[in-house]
């Protein structure tokens, strides 16, 4: 009896030592349902956060085609692939003050690769900005009028007062412009040169007026500001055609 029970205390020993090791395999198997919905609740907020960040993105990115851009935009006689954002008269990215003529047509690029014309109509709009343009063309070749050109904008230092100034948005840091974008400032040049009897010759670069690297790769690759300007010039042959006229 003695023995049997040595025996049957060392089996309850083993057990108990087996059943000890054993419970930190149980707590696992019991952790692994947990630690998959915790994965699937994280891949699910991931995916919240990413399609929260994109949203505002998406709702920036598109133009304010309200009824009162439509109706501010025919006031201001403008074609209809242009949308009237215009800038808030603040006395700092637009004064109002009134331009005295129109020599040339200056190109910017706003050098903030990857943002859409909308996101940087909206940084001259905030306070930290004292810049501004009188159109920017986007990344999807979208055309936003910012100040009536018959006003100033603060984009070319000294030739501010005579010049209707043009930023364009680019996909990457070297500065060249998108299909979509050159397609639209070859159109908006097209037309501003004819709206104020100008040709290619007047169109500048900020880098003309200040020796500012702007527009960076039309600064960098004068071959193609010259081709550029050619396209301009071929525009302005054909004319513009009567869908693209106010
Ligand atoms: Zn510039």
């Amino acid at each position: 009896m003695s023995n049997l029970t040595e025996n049957q205390t060392k089996t309850a020993e083993i057990l108990t030592v087996v059943t000890v090791e054993q419970k930190p395999e149980k707590k696992k198997r019991k952790l692994t349902p947990y630690l998959i919905a915790a994965g699937v609740v994280l891949c699910l907020g991931t995916v919240a956060a990413v399609v929260a960040l994109l949203l505002p993105r998406q709702v920036e990115e598109q133009a304010p085609v309200t009824e009162e851009a439509v109706s501010t935009r025919v006031d201001y006689g403008l074609p209809e692939w242009m949308t009237a954002a215009f800038l808030t008269e603040d006395g700092e990215s637009r004064t109002g003050e009134k331009m005295e003529e129109v020599l040339d047509i200056a190109v910017h690029y706003v050098a903030n690769p990857g943002t859409s014309a909308m996101a940087n109509r909206n940084y001259f709009e905030g306070p930290d900005s004292n810049t501004s343009s009188h159109f920017i063309v986007g990344l999807e070749g979208e055309v936003l009028a910012l100040i009536p050109t018959d006003e100033k904008s603060c984009a070319t230092n000294e030739r501010n007062s005579d010049t209707v100034s043009v930023e364009v948005c680019h996909p990457d840091e070297t500065g060249v412009f998108a299909d979509a974008t050159y397609e639209s400032l070859i159109r908006l040049l097209t037309y501003l040169c004819t709206e104020f009897d100008l040709t290619e010759e007047n169109l500048i670069r900020h880098y003309d007026v200040t020796g500012k690297m702007c527009p960076l790769y039309y600064v960098e690759h004068p071959d193609a500001w010259d081709a550029l300007k050619s396209d301009v010039k071929e525009a302005l042959a054909k004319g513009m055609p009567d869908d693209t006229k106010a």
